[in-house]
């Protein structure tokens, strides 16, 4: 069996996702960048709700993303998962149990990738922990990539922007791989409302700024 992996590393050569060093998904000095802790943010004003994340956002961490989302690779998923269930475990410990409701990709981008990343992640997260996964929001109407935009644009770019399915009555944990303005879980959260849903918080992989 020793060989067989041996072979395969050397068909599939395993790298770090954060610098190419051949050898392990996350090699030790990476490993320092995508260290799960967890983040609470309660302190701001939108969104009103909590918001737990497990690892500060940084180069490597932009590239454990990059390399799941983009590339599909299944050692980066593992490690996002791995961060969402640290954070889903805090949160759920805090705030009580809810239905996970992933953030939908846009529709190009879910084509182009030909995955949901958000809704298989949190099919995973309602594996371990017995949530229901609720798909339950789509996008209504085109946005523009955020990742150039500042806190203001983002929350215009999204407004109304997002509309959920179905009623339903309960609790929801919004789960998405990153936080930045926040504006993206404030829009999911003015959807589900509208359709008599309420956020109770948001479950996170990644956090762009320090939390107080
Ligand atoms: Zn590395």
């Amino acid at each position: 069996m020793k060989s067989l992996r041996a072979l395969q590393e050397l068909i599939f050569p395993i790298r770090c996702l954060g610098c190419s060093a051949l050898g392990l998904s996350i090699c030790s000095q990476c490993r320092r960048s995508w260290h799960p802790h967890i983040f609470r943010q309660n302190s701001r004003t939108s969104p009103h709700f909590p918001i737990y994340s497990a690892v500060q956002y940084s180069p490597i961490a932009g590239r454990v993303l990059l390399a799941a989302k983009e590339n599909g690779l299944v050692q980066a998923d593992e490690l996002i998962l791995h961060a969402l269930k640290r954070s889903l475990f805090h949160c759920v410990q805090e705030q009580g149990i809810g239905m996970l409701i992933p953030i939908p990709s846009r529709p190009s981008i879910a084509r182009l990738r030909g995955r949901q990343f958000l809704l298989e992640m949190s099919l995973q997260l309602s594996a371990a922990s017995q949530l229901p996964t609720l798909e339950n929001l789509v996008h209504v109407r085109k946005v523009r990539d955020q990742s150039t935009l500042d806190a203001k644009a983002r929350a215009e770019n999204l407004r109304g922007a997002l509309t959920a399915l179905r009623y339903l009555s309960g609790k929801a944990i919004l789960i998405d791989d990153l936080v930045t303005t926040g504006s993206t879980l404030d829009e999911a959260a003015r959807a589900l409302r509208e359709k008599g849903i309420e956020v109770a918080a948001a479950v996170t992989a990644c956090v762009a700024e320090p939390l107080g």
